[in-house]
């Protein structure tokens, strides 16, 4: 099958969180299996560059209609790992891609709309007809709607979409505006609530609502995440689309890249280590420590967060069991990055307050490095997420051997299974701690139960790390399940 990929991330050149993570990783596996897979993605200016394999112009002038204009753009390739990307470079005044950042302009949504008819462009102008395009997020959402609309009565008829969601909480919300824009007119058309229009916003078109509509099919990024979409409030006021079109709405959870995440072969950990060498798990302690300017204290319990600082991930019970855990006499290791002010300047008087304490190091900014020698250095890793479609991070510290403490939601839910409360697995495949309220007691109480098990039955301890190294969360079943869908789309 030919397959392309089309998202606003892709790891490591461009990486924001896991969806940069996903896109590279379910690329690599389709092409292990055969399939031909091809990405695109926006040139940034900040991304990467030194990841990228022999950069060179594909596509000279591309011509990309906007506002009854056009927008000149070179087409770039190069190779990421392995993949085979095309990078879109507009040239306008706009500099969309120009700003030093991925995310977090003001007309980000505008951005994202060039970016998707300029690869819909791309795709006609150079002969392109994959028979899949897999888009992702609300960056992309408009990709199936221009598609079934517009280019399908230009040749590309037999092209079919499946629509990836990784995060409902954002959406992509713009006026008429972007319909002139994009060339889809027709406001009268597309404000109907049965197509784009906000299920709320009378005067806003949705993104992602329109990538659910026009889909041969929609997934989510976990099983549990699908059905809290669906019919709780995850959906974040899409649980009405998605249940019109529950048909072809689904959830298969996220895998990894064994390749970029394995102790045994990681180049950014001092101290490589499998299963059956894990007593070399603690040097990798022992240099995080030092690297981190710890106190080198091998009894103490090392604690770890790492991912975007933000309301979705549970910022304030993140602050509750970094002070939780030194009262405990653990370490404390967070790694993040906030793009809120109010965010960042609260874990910043934090880090400025703690700076002394040799038992806690916090990191804001992002570093691919230095998370890869915390998951190798650290006991436990807390995830507190307020919701979590799937979550990386549990899943890539089972694969180093450390413990996650969770708040039972989303993709946590399909991936930990609780020590001491799990029904559904036997002692020997339980991975972590699991607790389910949003106050500070019920972090406190899944992080005591941990931090019980690492001082009192260190031998136990040992063992719950090693039953989460020995789960398989590469990308075999996802992808098996990917291509059945993608195979399921193609003959529709
Ligand atoms: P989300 O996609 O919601 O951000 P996930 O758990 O799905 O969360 O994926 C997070 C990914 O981003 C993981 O690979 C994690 O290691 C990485 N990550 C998050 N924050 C940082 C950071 N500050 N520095 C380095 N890597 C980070």
């Amino acid at each position: 099958m030919y397959i392309v990929q089309i998202a606003s991330e892709c790891a490591p050149v461009i990486k924001a969180g896991g969806l940069g993570d996903v896109v590279y990783g379910l690329s690599r596996d389709l092409e292990d299996r055969g399939h031909c897979v091809e990405l695109i993605l926006p040139k940034y200016s900040n991304m990467r560059y030194d990841h990228i394999w022999g950069l060179h112009d594909a596509y000279l002038d591309l011509q990309v209609p906007w506002y009854g204009g056009v927008i000149h753009c070179t087409v770039h390739c190069g190779w990421v790992h392995g993949r085979l990307c095309f990078f879109i470079e507009p040239h306008s005044d706009d500099m969309f891609f120009d700003r030093g950042l991925y995310y977090g302009c003001e007309d980000d949504p505008k951005r994202f709309a060039f970016f998707s008819k300029a690869a819909l462009e791309f795709l006609l102008r150079s002969n392109k007809r994959p028979d899949i395009l897999h888009c992702h997020d609300w960056q992309t959402g408009l990709i199936p709607v221009m598609l079934f609309e517009m280019y399908k009565y230009h040749g590309m008829e037999h092209q079919r979409v499946l629509y990836t969601i990784h995060n409902f909480k954002h959406q992509g919300h713009a006026g008429a505006d972007i319909l002139h824009a994009t060339g889809l007119n027709r406001e009268a058309y597309y404000f109907d609530p049965a197509r784009l229009k906000d299920n709320f916003n009378p005067f806003a078109i949705n993104f992602m609502k329109g990538g659910i509509v026009y889909s041969n099919h929609v997934t989510t990024v976990s099983p549990h995440h699908a059905w809290e979409a669906h019919h709780g409030t995850c959906g974040f006021g899409l649980g009405h689309t998605l249940h019109v079109n529950q048909h072809k709405f689904s959830g298969i959870l996220n895998g990894i890249d064994y390749a970029m995440w394995n102790p045994a072969t990681d180049a950014h950990i001092d101290h490589p280590y499998s299963l059956s060498t894990f007593e070399d798990k603690a040097l990798n302690k022992k240099a995080l420590q030092e690297r981190l300017l710890l106190r080198a204290a091998d009894d103490k319990p090392l604690v770890a967060f790492i991912g975007r600082l933000d309301e979705q991930k549970g910022v304030h019970l993140v602050h509750h069991a970094m002070y939780h855990a030194l009262k405990r006499s653990a370490q404390f290791v967070l790694l993040g990055s906030a793009t809120e002010k109010k965010i960042n300047d609260w874990f910043w008087h934090e880090k400025t307050h703690l700076n002394d304490n040799p038992d806690i190091h916090l990191e804001l900014g992002f570093s691919e490095e230095l998370a890869h020698a915390i998951y190798a250095g650290a006991d436990l890793i807390v995830v507190p997420s307020n919701f979590e479609p799937c979550g990386l991070t549990q899943i890539i510290s089972m694969k180093y051997g450390t413990v996650p403490v969770v708040r039972g939601v989303g993709g946590l839910l399909n991936t930990v299974f609780d020590w001491d409360y799990d029904t559904t697995h036997p002692l020997e495949a339980r991975t972590g701690f699991v607790f389910y309220e949003t106050d500070n007691y019920a972090v406190e109480s899944a992080l005591d139960r941990a931090l019980d098990l690492y001082y009192n039955e260190p031998k136990l301890f040992q063992q719950l790390a090693q039953q989460g190294m020995q789960y398989d969360y590469s990308w075999r079943q996802s992808g098996d399940q990917y291509v059945a869908l993608y195979n399921q789309i193609r003959h529709k």
